[in-house]
């Protein structure tokens, strides 16, 4: 029976047959010409969809299996998506960039998560995402780990996660003056969930170890 291909990010369809191929869109910003190429590809490929994903991906859906290799070799350094146990994505508002409601700059904090983090091998899947104010648009009440602007800074959350069985993320620390420092903490909750042994979502085991706990010993 056909899998996911998850090694390369190609994830099998409800028909059992073709498969979906995610294109890596760093916060959702894409080129003019990155654009064309993959929607050259729709046509040339003949997918059944193309599809912005939850994740600011793009999905190219309904490739044959033998076609799944030659289109992410088509795509370039954004094909094959990443997925398993890893850092899936950031997902990143437009923050103070481009919104009249930001407050701090969540595009530049999110694309250099990206480069620190992107497919980084962790225990279990791992989302993350940055706010550029407390209205979070990008949603880091349910991300594992995400960072949110105010006016003084940033607060830092960890733990929360969408699904089956949903957790509103924890404030780990908050006014956090500087970028570098807020991606300084990030890096600490990663490298720390890195070093357990724990296969489930850091937000299950911060909550069977305690906020408090966990905070002593990432901070
Ligand atoms: S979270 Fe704030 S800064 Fe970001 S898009 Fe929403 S309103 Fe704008």
């Amino acid at each position: 029976m056909k899998k996911d291909m998850k090694e390369k990010g190609a994830v099998l369809q409800r028909d059992m047959q073709t498969y979906a191929v995610k294109v890596h869109v760093p916060g959702g910003f894409v080129e003019p010409e990155t654009l064309r190429r993959i929607a050259n590809l729709a046509e040339r490929y003949e997918v059944q969809a193309v599809k912005l994903t939850s994740a600011q991906r793009i999905a190219l859906i309904g490739l044959p299996e033998e076609k799944v290799d030659e289109v992410i070799a088509a795509l370039g350094d954004c094909g094959g998506a990443a997925a398993g146990l890893c850092v899936r994505y950031v997902k990143i508002c437009p923050g103070k960039m481009y919104c009249k409601r930001g407050q701090q700059d969540s595009v530049e904090a999110g694309l250099e998560m990206d480069r620190n983090y992107y497919g980084l091998s962790v225990p279990w899947k791992f989302k993350m995402g940055v706010s550029g104010c407390p209205n979070d648009c990008s949603e880091v009440c349910i991300k594992d780990l995400g960072l949110v602007g105010k006016p003084g800074g940033w607060d830092v959350f960890v733990g929360g996660n969408g699904g089956s069985r949903p957790r509103l993320a924890l404030k780990l620390i908050e006014n956090v003056p500087s970028r570098e420092e807020a991606l300084a903490v990030a890096d600490r909750v990663i490298a720390w969930f890195r070093s357990t042994e724990r296969s489930c979502r850091i937000g299950k085991v911060i909550g069977e170890m305690g906020l408090e706990r966990f905070r002593g010993e990432v901070l």
